[in-house]
């Protein structure tokens, strides 16, 4: 996992190592100052060197700018290599994630994938930046210490090390309480927001049953685990802070006491006292820097764990080895016992065997979860079939490429989804090298142009969240005309079940008939006049298919067609039947 993790240093080598190396230059300037304190005060100030003092000055001032100038470097350019090793692997994890089959976001839902794409990289980011330099400067300057101090009185130098590790130990156990406690806030925060959303996209519901009271009382009981979960992290942080002062004081206090008897007889001088009293000074920023490493390499490893873990993921429907293009499709679709389940407890279709010709419309009616839905969805392949197979125009649809399969095939689903962004360029979607003639052109056949020119801004009219709302059937129709615009030879249709006003129903009914025409049509049907159009009928249930024919010979039939159409039809075939 180290090695996974730092081949994301790759290609910002250079920066890393600049940083690395002024990291290195900064302790070991920070490090000269005590010696150099230490022979001003023994040597330059008795022997009444003055002219050397100044000089000692003037190089100690060059070396502060140079300082300056590295701790320039460091943070500057030291973030930057976090903030291009998140870029990369934020792209690396889009990019996959583009790459993921249905059955992955069946899974997974959108807030849990985010909190990867926005927490998980955060805190990896902070590791990349912070953690070799972290690690790095504050072992230098631990070792770099602990020679020179040696070098004037051993023992005192033992004498102060020893409180080290009771510092650390401290410090770990201290900013591990801290941590938590700032996570468990980050949690509570979530939750009162997702609450504030949820509340506020139901507050027509909540308002209509009278609900506020309940709303308020929920919201103030995470609000309180919130304010609850801060107060209890500022008390750790006060810990954590108070601790350190006081263990830091405290080793002053050491030094003085222990430095001042070996002073007292004469082991060490007075310029090596005051070097200690530096160089212990400059001990407590690598401590803390190693505790804050190793929480920090805690959540940045976690994060990285769980990000190399969904890269890690398989698409499991790839292209074959051997994957063709579709060439002049004329869209003959066949079902040959097929049979698909979603996991290993139940299987959705079974042995299914079906026969579209080109050109033709098959509507597929049936109750609710019969598999309507499911049959579609593998013709694309969305999923892939468990045994058996699908043929266009007599090939394997596992031997055509993904994009040249999906490339002929249009869906208009029933929730139809629109990006943000302006009219034209989500009907461009469906294709987007078209003309703006060719948008017009869809617009026009998808019976949504007379009112897109109504818009303040026609076709460059914004919508999505900040821009104008659009009717479920104005949605409908954008989606229709972007479908126009991709012209595919096999068109799949979830009809909506929901009931829309007559006058919207006819214009997507007729733009949809039009779509319809010289394409091979699959349609999840509900609408009657849909039905009794179409070539061919099929009644799907969990069973299987029950019936296979076109309105005449089903209703002769006398089966579950007949006994829905003489008892139910009143214009919508109804979901729950049967
Ligand atoms: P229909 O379109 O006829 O209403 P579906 O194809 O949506 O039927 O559903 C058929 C069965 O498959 C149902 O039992 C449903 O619960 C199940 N199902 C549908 N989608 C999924 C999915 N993404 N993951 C697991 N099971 C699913």
């Amino acid at each position: 996992m180290l090695r996974k993790f730092a081949s994301y240093y790759g290609p910002h080598k250079k920066l890393f190592i600049l940083d690395m190396v002024c990291a290195f230059l900064i302790a070991a300037i920070d490090l000269v100052f005590p010696m150099v304190t230490r022979r001003i005060t023994d040597q330059i100030i008795p022997n009444g060197e003055l002219r050397s003092l100044y000089i000692i000055a003037a190089i100690m001032l060059g070396l502060f700018v140079v300082r300056a100038m590295l701790n320039y470097i460091v943070d500057y350019w030291g973030h930057v290599v976090g903030t291009r090793m998140e870029y990369d692997m934020r792209g690396d994890l889009f990019s996959h994630l583009q790459t993921l089959p249905f059955s992955y976001f069946d899974k997974n839902r959108t807030g849990h994938i985010m909190s990867r794409m926005v927490n998980d990289l955060r805190e990896i980011s902070e590791l990349a930046h912070h953690g070799p330099e972290d690690l790095f400067l504050s072992i230098v300057m631990l070792i770099g210490s602990f020679i020179l101090m040696a070098n004037i009185n051993l023992g005192l130098t033992l004498i102060v090390f020893a409180f080290i590790p009771l510092m650390l130990f401290f410090a770990l156990k201290k900013r591990k309480k801290m941590t938590n406690a700032f996570r468990e806030v980050r949690k509570k925060i979530a939750n009162v927001n997702s609450q504030l959303e949820n509340s506020i996209s139901g507050i027509r519901v909540s308002k209509s049953f009278t609900n506020e009271e309940y709303e308020m009382d929920k919201f103030a009981e995470g609000n309180t685990e919130f304010r609850v979960s801060r107060e209890f992290a500022f008390k750790t942080m006060a810990e954590f802070f108070t601790g350190m002062n006081f263990l830091s004081n405290l080793l002053n206090l050491v030094v003085i006491t222990a430095g001042g008897i070996f002073l007292f007889n004469k082991l060490i001088t007075i310029g090596d006292l005051l070097a200690y009293l530096l160089f212990v000074n400059l001990f407590m920023q690598p401590i803390r820097r190693l505790t804050q490493f190793t929480q920090q390499f805690q959540s940045g490893m976690t994060g990285f764990e769980r990000f190399i873990e969904i890269l890690n993921i398989k698409p499991d429907i790839e292209d074959s080895p051997n994957a063709k293009g579709l060439e002049e499709v004329k869209g003959n679709i066949k079902f040959n016992h097929v049979t698909f389940s979603y996991d290993e407890e139940e299987t959705v279709l079974s042995e299914i065997n079906l026969q579209v010709d080109h050109g033709k419309t098959l509507a597929l009616v049936g109750p609710s979860g019969g598999g309507k839905s499911t049959l579609c969805h593998l013709i694309p392949r969305f999923y892939e079939v468990s045994s058996g197979n699908i043929t266009i125009d007599g090939m394997d649809i596992r031997d055509i490429t993904m994009k040249s399969l999906r490339k002929n095939i249009g869906f208009v689903q029933q929730d139809v989804f629109l990006f943000t962004g302006t009219i034209e360029e989500n009907i461009l979607y469906g294709r987007p090298d078209a003309t703006e003639k060719e948008v017009v052109e869809a617009a026009k056949n998808a019976n949504i142009h007379d009112f897109i020119l109504t818009l303040p801004d026609g076709y460059k009219t914004y919508i999505g969240e900040k821009g104008i709302r659009l009717s479920g059937g104005q949605k409908q129709r954008i989606s229709i005309a972007r479908v126009f615009l991709k012209n595919p030879p096999i068109l799949i249709l979830d009809e909506a079940t929901s009931a829309l006003d007559n006058e919207t129903e006819i214009k997507i009914q007729k733009a949809l008939e039009e779509l319809s025409k010289g394409r091979t049509t699959i349609v999840i049907a509900h609408r009657l006049s849909t039905i009794k159009n179409a070539d061919q009928i099929v009644v799907l249930t969990d069973k299987g298919i029950i019936e296979n024919g076109n309105h005449n010979e089903l209703l002769e039939n006398d089966g579950l067609y007949s006994k829905l159409y003489k008892s139910q039809f009143k214009g919508y075939m109804p979901d729950e039947v049967a």
